[in-house]
């Protein structure tokens, strides 16, 4: 089910030569989708032509700095009424390990994380648990709010008012609960993980996870950038999807930044396969899989583009990801596990630094939003002062 189908590319126009379609991505041409294709298929021999493009592009805007963010996960609720197929991170109400943080853990975990340097919140967790669970929905009164993402809003203002600040990953919200918790936040985010409809068929990853409809997702991306929110995205790849279809979502990706300019990274992230999981044997994509996404994410999304791999999910491929193209490793926590993939310990920052040194980068804090979008046009005047605070007090005065 979670194999890497070759791509059917019949409906594509030809793609160009290789060479032809680096040219013009060095030149700032927008790629096509055969092009996309042709460079994330391109074969081993090609690939570090590939990845030496893909790298000299990210040079131009970026240099030899490699970004991370320094974080506490706050895992809010791990309830969750999708059942996507790799999920360990998902229970039920009455599973041994179902949570819902309360009030007074978040402040603790806030403070905690506080006091360790982090200057990111990350709220994660499950999708619309009030839809499916009554229990849940008596939690949820029982804290004086109707709905998850209410409960959101107010675990933000706990983070702000502990130092923090905060990203909101919290799934599908409507217009109303972005608008809702713009103020309270730096920036948020939705992986687009595919943009196959394919995945939410019978037998797919997908068929039990209503929120995870690619064209929902994409309309929500859409309205973030509306809402003038800078914006996290990214793929997950190996969850079924062909290799064409990786080069789709980068395109997908691509024009919503064009019209909203809101993309302030795209994540490229690697299935890992787990033993409790109904995916167990799904084979996971290999490094070159991951270094072909990589460079074609970049050569398609442009110098200016930041683009991310989580260093915990592949740690031996520290120098691969960095010859692909990327300039980023996001979230990096020195409190709290990576909650989504549990057996995948955070690296050492120091040591991953070193790593980043030896292969001749410069790994730099920063913060949950990037320096292009600190400026009145993407920050709520209500959060603007803690994050040009935060700026001024710690990376930003560094830089
Ligand atoms: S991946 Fe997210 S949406 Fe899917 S089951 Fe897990 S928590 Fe729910």
């Amino acid at each position: 089910m979670a194999s890497v189908h070759t791509s059917s590319t019949a409906n594509a126009p030809a793609a160009k030569p290789l060479g032809a379609i680096l040219d013009r991505a060095m030149a700032g041409a927008r790629l096509s989708l055969a092009d996309a294709v042709a460079l994330i298929e391109c074969t081993d021999a090609d690939l570090p032509a590939v990845m030496a493009a893909a790298a000299e592009l990210r040079d131009r805007a970026k240099g030899h700095i490699v970004t991370y963010s320094r974080k506490v996960f706050l895992p809010i609720t791990n309830l969750c009424r999708d059942r996507c197929t790799y999920c360990t991170f998902r229970k039920d109400p009455g599973d041994p390990g179902a949570w819902t943080m309360m009030p007074d853990e978040i402040a603790e975990w806030s403070r905690r994380g506080a006091e360790l340097g982090c200057k990111e919140a990350l709220m994660c967790l499950g999708d619309k648990p009030e839809v499916a669970f009554k229990e849940y929905r008596a939690t949820l009164e029982s804290l004086g709010v109707r709905t998850t993402i209410e409960y959101v809003g107010r675990a933000c203002e706990i983070a702000l008012d502990e130092g923090l600040l905060p990203h909101t990953n919290a799934g599908l919200m409507t217009t109303e609960e972005m608008r809702m918790l713009r103020p309270l936040n730096a920036s948020m985010g939705l992986m687009l993980e595919s943009i196959s409809p394919r995945l939410r068929a019978r037998g797919g990853v997908h068929q039990a996870a209503p929120d995870k409809d690619p064209a929902l997702r994409i309309k929500m991306i859409d309205e973030a950038g509306a809402l003038k929110i800078p914006f996290t995205t990214g793929m997950l790849l190996g969850i079924g999807e062909t290799i064409a279809e990786r080069a789709e979502s980068l395109l997908a990706i691509r024009d919503i930044n064009e019209r909203q300019g809101h993309i302030q990274e795209v994540i490229i992230q690697n299935f890992r396969a787990k033993p409790e999981i109904a995916m167990a044997d799904a084979p996971e994509p290999d490094a070159y899989d991951m270094a072909r996404a990589i460079a074609t994410a970049r050569l398609v999304l442009g110098a200016n583009m930041n683009v991310q791999a989580p260093p915990n999910l592949s740690p031996r491929q520290i120098e691969l990801f960095l010859d692909a193209g990327i300039n980023d490793w996001g979230g990096i926590s020195p409190l709290s596990k990576d909650y989504v993939n549990p057996e995948a310990p955070w690296p050492h920052i120091e040591r991953l630094g070193e790593r980043c040194a030896r292969a001749g980068f410069d790994l730099k804090e920063r913060l949950a939003i990037y320096p292009e979008y600190i400026n009145d046009e993407w920050l709520d005047p209500a959060v603007a002062t803690n994050v040009r605070a935060m700026w001024a007090r710690t990376v930003g005065g560094q830089s």
